[in-house]
């Protein structure tokens, strides 16, 4: 699939920002890692972050396997964004805009990495570490679970980061 089909059916979600890069111009930061197990509550706690991802050279050489990496945002306005289940709330929206992306612009691409934004919540209780994930389908680890900062992208391709007070904005990113 050409770029062109891909920027044509993806004018039928309501992505706010995208762009196209190569996976060799990601910086991977050991820090980024350091921070997800020092501040995240979430670190050891879901097969979608680290260490359950693997290191970072593991996860390094998971993205580098694509030619190809598209990245999109969504945003949605709140009254509060300070109120964590309002923000939640957002996110679920978010994630199924991705599946249909998933499904419908990219359905041809049988391999292909999905990154999101937080930790997966699928299950009310990840399955983590006493058994293997319970939806590896519908698993995203989050971007910064592969040490990649999304600031760090988003700089290089004029794609913006804040949005406004109370607005969330929501970052996929698909290799392929
Ligand atoms: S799908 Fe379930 S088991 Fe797998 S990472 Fe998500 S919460 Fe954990």
């Amino acid at each position: 699939m050409t770029r062109e089909n891909i920027e044509k059916q993806i004018t039928e979600y309501p992505i706010f920002e995208y762009a196209f890069f190569d996976p060799s111009e990601i910086n991977f930061y050991p820090a980024v890692h350091t921070i997800c197990q020092l501040e995240c509550p979430q670190y050891g706690n879901s097969w979608s972050c680290p260490p359950a991802v693997g290191t970072l050279d593991e996860c390094q050489a998971r993205c580098l396997d694509y030619q190809h990496a598209f990245i999109f945002s969504t945003i949605s306005e709140v009254n509060d964004i300070l109120n964590m289940d309002e923000m939640l709330a957002t996110r679920c929206e978010h994630l199924e805009i991705v599946e249909a992306i998933k499904a419908n612009v990219f359905g041809k691409y049988d391999n292909k990495l999905i990154l999101t934004a937080e930790s997966c919540a699928v299950c009310e209780e990840c399955a983590y570490p006493d058994a293997v994930c319970q939806h590896p389908e519908k698993m995203y680890p989050c971007v910064e679970s592969h040490a990649i900062s999304v600031t760090d992208i988003c700089e290089k391709h004029n794609l913006s980061f804040l949005n406004g007070y109370n607005v969330i904005t929501w970052f996929g990113m698909i290799f392929f």
